[in-house]
């Protein structure tokens, strides 16, 4: 996309989320936009980071690769929110600053261990299948109290929160979902009080409000900073 499309495109985001923020009361400050980049060439991530954006988040591990070598000379903070397979995980562990799509323990295991020494742990987000929705991602809420105690253990990782992608809804209903997802880290934080657990990564293009309403502390948006995907 044009240049001075995606610096116009991240300006009115950076916008909607101030005006969002002041509705309901809340410091813009705490809330962080992640910029989805997946399918997106360098040269997109390039333009947004000349306007100030800094924290990138991709889907596709070989494609994120390619973009993280020909960008090194950028200080980019990476994100990975795209399913992961367990033999996958070295590079995850090695390259990116954040996971947030953690849903089982044996990815989980497997970042810890291959974490290189000397970089700080890996922040972690675990992807809760907030709907229960059959063949999709993320732990179920039953599952979730027992998924982030053994996280927390693990020393090559920080349990930073959760994620979620709820299913598509009405706009009036979409804060339950989200509303879900802030109770269940409000217990987690009464669960665990050794971890950070600050982080509530929820909400796109098209729920960014909703979830800032319900606490999102990181909006993850791509469409409406990069344009529509083929
Ligand atoms: C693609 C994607 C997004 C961004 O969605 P948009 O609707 O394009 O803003 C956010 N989160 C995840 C996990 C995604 O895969």
């Amino acid at each position: 996309m044009r240049k001075g499309t995606i610096v116009e495109n991240l300006r009115a985001v950076r916008e909607r989320i101030v005006t969002c923020c002041e509705a309901c009361g809340r410091d813009p400050g705490g809330v962080q936009l992640l910029a989805v980049s997946k399918t997106r060439p360098a040269g997109d991530l390039r333009a947004a980071f000349d306007a100030g954006q800094r924290c990138f988040g991709e889907n596709y591990l070989q494609e994120a690769l390619e973009k993280q070598g020909q960008l090194a000379d950028l200080a980019i903070e990476w994100h990975f929110i795209g399913p992961l397979q367990s033999n996958k995980t070295r590079a995850v562990a090695e390259r990116f600053d954040w996971m947030h799509s953690v849903d089982r323990l044996k990815i989980a295991q497997r970042l810890s261990a291959q974490r290189p020494r000397g970089r700080p742990p890996l922040n972690i987000c675990l992807q809760v299948n907030i709907d229960g929705e059959q063949s999709k991602s993320g732990v179920l809420p039953d599952g979730l109290p027992a998924l982030a105690a053994a996280v927390a253990a693990l020393p090559g990782l920080v349990l930073r929160g959760l994620m979620a992608i709820p299913a598509p809804r009405h706009p009036e209903a979409q804060r339950e979902p989200f509303e879900q997802l802030a109770q269940l880290l409000a217990q987690l934080r009464t669960e665990l009080p050794g971890q950070p657990l600050d982080t509530l990564s929820m909400g796109m293009s098209g729920d960014l409000e909703a979830a800032i309403g319900s606490g999102a502390t990181m909006v993850r948006v791509g469409t409406d900073i990069f344009g529509t995907r083929d």
